[in-house]
């Protein structure tokens, strides 16, 4: 009789993934040419290597070493070379970053201009560095192959790759590239890795729970996993993450030199546009929508649909929770998806009882100057929403919606924009 701890392994919850994932490996092999699989040393190679385990010595694993792999998974996947076979290739980066500038997730053109024409310091998107060192190698390789040859890899869907990544290369017809995990979640991989015990690199145990490439790209502290990853090198790789520091500064303070002017040139323009959004609805209700509106400078709908609530096409009026307008609490989450940086304090005048730090209505009123904001204020005993919108209040139910001044108000609390003048 199977332990209940064997019936758990191999009753991963994504059964029906992995029986699809052997069947079309069983198709692949069946095609009778030489496999290669793509191996950096992550959770999803790791993942199709095990799937491929049946055709063990049919398949090499293919991987491009760019020479500033992290040590411990450049040893991992030495590891499975030795058991499967390796084909390693090599790329030159510290060459590709002279020619075409530090890998970055956010550019400006002044930097990423090319013939000499570029701003200091000169910066790429990393996509492309990614693809003709790592994935360029591997594309030369299988281009020269004298006959029919498939790529397996382990771009998922889920990762948002343009064209699955690999699959997306451009390559003769002897070449066939797969992506068998294709539809896999990351849930799916991890559920897989626990129940059939799929080894992976140390990292992977230290809270990083995704492929590491090379050691000193600066455009690697971007990715999601980047303060994780960022923690376990200060203790394992230290000097590589002062270089990768390094690099990340320069590309950030070139982009935000730019990101400032293109906002203060917004800033100014909006200044003289003296602008306001009007509430659509009366008493209770969409204070919050048409004070969001007025200081993020976008339109009724666009805060409408942000915050939850979108407007019915018809009558043009937002979806309001019963009885009830939003609260303050509930814009954090909609405001940091749109990316709007912005800050979200309460005061003392909220909640006099509390413990917490808060600041004072007047002194939240004396960092406002410069800044848009939406003030709180509570009035005919409920909360209510204005803006505050280059340097004036703005009360959008008012029929005059300028005659509030901000030394007549308490404040409950603020969502204050960070960038902008106001
Ligand atoms: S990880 Fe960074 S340095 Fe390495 S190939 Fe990709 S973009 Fe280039």
């Amino acid at each position: 009789m199977p332990s209940l701890l064997q019936i758990a392994r191999t009753l991963p919850a994504n059964k029906g993934k992995v029986a699809a994932t052997q069947a079309a490996l069983a198709k692949i092999f069946g095609r009778d040419e030489p496999v290669m699989l793509a191996f950096s040393g992550g959770k999803d190679g790791a993942v199709l290597t095990r799937l491929c385990e049946p055709y063990a010595g049919r398949f090499k694993l293919i991987w491009t070493n760019t020479g500033l792999n992290f040590p411990h998974v450049e040893a991992f996947i030495r590891e499975a070379g030795a058991r499967y076979g390796l084909i390693e290739l090599k790329s030159n980066v510290a060459a590709d970053w002279r020619e075409n500038g530090l890998p970055a997730e956010a550019l400006t053109v002044a930097n990423a201009l090319g013939d000499g024409c570029h701003t200091e310091p000169k910066l790429q998107a990393w996509v492309g560095c990614c693809a003709r060192n790592l994935a360029g190698p591997i594309r030369e390789f299988l281009c020269h192959h004298g006959g029919p040859i498939t790529l397996l890899h382990g771009q998922r869907r889920e990762d948002k790759a343009p064209g699955l990544g690999m699959s997306a290369m451009s390559v003769p017809d002897h070449v066939h590239v797969e992506a068998p995990l294709a539809e896999w979640t990351n849930v799916d991989i991890f559920d897989f890795v626990a129940a059939e015990e799929v080894p992976l690199p140390e990292h992977y145990g230290e809270g990083v729970i995704d492929s590491l490439d090379c050691r000193v790209c600066p455009a690697q502290l971007s990715l999601p996993h980047a303060p994780r990853m960022v923690a376990y090198m200060k203790d394992r790789y230290p000097a590589e993450l002062q270089i990768m520091l390094t690099g990340a500064r320069r590309a950030h303070a070139a982009v935000n030199a730019s990101s400032r002017r293109l906002a203060g040139v917004i800033a100014r323009a909006r200044k003289d546009e003296k602008l306001f959004v009007a509430q659509r609805t009366s008493g209770v209700g969409d204070c919050m929508i048409a004070a969001l509106a007025t200081a993020a400078g976008i339109s009724y709908e666009e805060s409408a649909a942000a915050l939850g609530f979108p407007c019915d096409p018809e009558t043009g009026l937002p979806d309001l929770p019963q009885g009830r307008g939003v609260n303050i609490n509930e814009a954090t989450l909609p405001l940091l998806k749109m990316g709007l940086p912005f800050a979200t304090t309460m005061t003392k005048e909220s909640d006099p009882e509390s413990p917490a730090m808060l600041p004072s209505s007047d002194e939240l009123k004396a960092i406002l100057p410069g800044r848009n904001a939406v003030l709180i204020i509570f009035e005919n005993e409920e909360g209510h929403a204005l803006a505050w919108k280059d340097g004036r209040v703005v009360d959008a139910a008012a029929t005059d919606p300028f005659h509030r001044r901000l030394n007549d108000l308490t404040l409950m609390g603020a969502i204050i924009f960070t960038e902008g003048a106001g």
